[in-house]
């Protein structure tokens, strides 16, 4: 067998790895094998590319791509070392800018390649227009990819406001791009030059800034995925500019599977798919968000702790300020020592809680929280009516009752977790400031609501302090109707 056929091989092996890795991932059981089947089908990948390109170039490129290699692989394990749970959005929002931007480099290299030397009869003649449409339609994505995550990330680390950019006539500069792309896109088929690469690049630049910049807060978790799906869209499109089967295969895996959670995501929230990718279409800037709207009542930890111990059954919904507590595995040993009680104890996770799909869920099992009584949303929502004690630790906009109540609101539609509906809700926060959105919380000042301010980690800490020495027993079975000494 040929280096070239093995390296070939490689890739398809590459490819059904990356498959089985995105199977794995999609069950919590499963997940750990789905990373390993990723990290073997990467190496691999990179192992084939190396091997290819030293087929075709000398020994100088080759140990630059090796060099390329071993600085990548240091700075990513550097970074993916030492980075917060709280910031891995952050992190995936700046790896995908980094996949638009070498779409980029990959598109206008080999523009600059065919231009300088022709096709050197790499491609036929009668495909050449082809391959000019391939740039094109490759710089087009990546630089959206590439400004769009740029934004992404400096909303997702609130380096910039999370609110959404309102240009006056959004919409049409939006579809005023697209159109003018498409123009661009057969005019350069026809006859390409460098002043047709210089606007759409530029285009494409200003387009993806303008697309996330004019997104909402509250519609933050579709964008990520979307450039997610973008960002292997841009990869797909380097690979048919490099000739490289696997980027291909790649690209389309990631592009797809990142345009389908998005879609799973826009269901969650109840918006409209077309609206979020078309940069919030139709979806008006929310009014000053801070604004407070009554009073509220503050509730200390021993009273909380009187307020559990009394409890029949507690629900925990968990959101972004956990996650910035690290509070997860204070709330473990509450939900311990409350089920050694004879509590009820489980949690409502919604699906956008935090600021990563699945974050709050990836949280509560490195806590140890047994996975069934972590509860979605939809199996949880009508339960609230019948609980005693709902304990909101460090959420916000995934617990705001004007989501349903208020069709003025920017998170109106948007299903949420109706904690309200409780006997009483606690809510462990550090201040009155609105969560994500920017959208004050009626919640707060609701009759049966209570605010436990102060870092949710320690508040929990002196709960389980209040509660009393822990018996270390095994947890009693969750008895429904324990009878509560009111
Ligand atoms: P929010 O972001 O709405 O609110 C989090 C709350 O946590 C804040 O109100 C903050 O209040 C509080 N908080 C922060 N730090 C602490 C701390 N140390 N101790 C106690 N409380 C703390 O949270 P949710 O999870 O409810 O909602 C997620 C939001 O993020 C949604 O709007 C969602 O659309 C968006 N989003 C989600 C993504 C995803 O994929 N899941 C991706 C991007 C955005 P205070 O400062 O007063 O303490």
């Amino acid at each position: 067998m040929t280096s070239m056929t093995a390296s070939r091989a490689a890739d398809l092996v590459a490819a059904l790895l990356f498959v089985l890795s995105l199977a794995g991932l999609s069950r919590h059981r499963t997940s750990r094998a789905g990373v390993v089947y990723g990290i073997v089908g990467m190496a691999l990948a990179l192992a084939a590319t190396v091997v290819a390109s030293a087929q075709s170039v000398s020994a100088g490129p080759v140990a630059l791509i090796l060099l390329a290699t071993v600085i990548g692989a240091a700075a990513g394990l550097w970074r993916a070392r030492r980075v917060e749970m709280t910031q891995m959005p952050e992190l995936i929002a700046v790896l995908h800018s980094f996949v638009g931007l070498a779409a980029v480099l990959v598109g206008w290299n080999s523009y600059l390649e065919v231009e300088a030397h022709g096709s050197r009869g790499r491609i036929a003649a009668e495909l050449i227009r082809i391959h000019h449409a391939e740039v094109f339609i490759g710089v087009f994505i990546g630089a959206v990819t590439f400004t769009g995550s740029v934004v992404a990330y400096l909303k997702l680390s609130a380096r910039i406001k999370s609110r959404p950019l309102m240009l006056p006539g959004k919409n049409a500069l939006n579809l005023g791009a697209l159109a003018l792309f498409v123009v661009l896109t057969v005019w350069f088929t026809v006859s390409p030059g460098l002043p047709l690469m210089v606007a759409v690049t530029v285009l494409a630049l200003a387009l993806g800034w303008h697309l996330v910049a004019s997104i909402g807060g509250g519609d933050m978790p579709v964008v990520v995925s979307m450039l997610n799906s973008y960002s292997g869209w841009a990869a797909a499109a380097a690979g048919f500019l490099l000739d490289n089967n696997l980027l291909i295969v790649t690209g389309a895996l990631v592009g797809s599977s990142g345009a389908y959670l998005s879609y799973i995501m826009c269901q969650a929230m109840n918006r409209s798919f077309l609206s979020v990718i078309a940069g919030g279409f139709g979806i008006e800037a929310p009014p000053g968000g801070d604004d407070e709207q009554g009073e509220h009542r503050e509730i200390r930890a021993h009273e909380a702790a009187e307020l559990l111990a009394r409890a029949r059954s507690v629900v925990i919904t968990p959101g972004y300020g956990m996650a910035v507590a690290q509070a997860q595995h204070p709330v473990a040993e509450l939900t311990r020592r409350l089920r050694e009680r004879g509590v009820e104890v489980r949690f409502g996770v919604h699906p956008v809680a935090g600021r990563l799909p699945g974050h709050m869920n990836v949280l509560l099992a490195e806590a140890k929280v047994p996975y069934d009584i972590v509860l979605e949303m939809d199996e949880i929502n009508d339960d609230f009516a019948d609980t005693s004690v709902v304990l909101v630790i460090g959420a916000n906009d995934t617990v705001n009752p004007s989501a349903t109540e208020d069709p003025a609101s920017p998170i109106a539609g948007m299903p949420v977790l109706r904690v309200w509906e409780a006997e009483q809700v606690v809510v462990f926060k550090r201040s009155m400031a609105s969560g994500y959105a920017g959208v004050q919380n009626p919640l707060f000042f609701r009759e049966n609501s209570s605010m436990l301010f102060g870092d949710a980690k320690q508040s929990v800490e002196e709960i389980l302090r209040a509660l009393g020495p822990d018996t270390g027993r095994e947890p009693a079975a969750p008895e429904r109707g324990v009878t509560a000494a009111r």
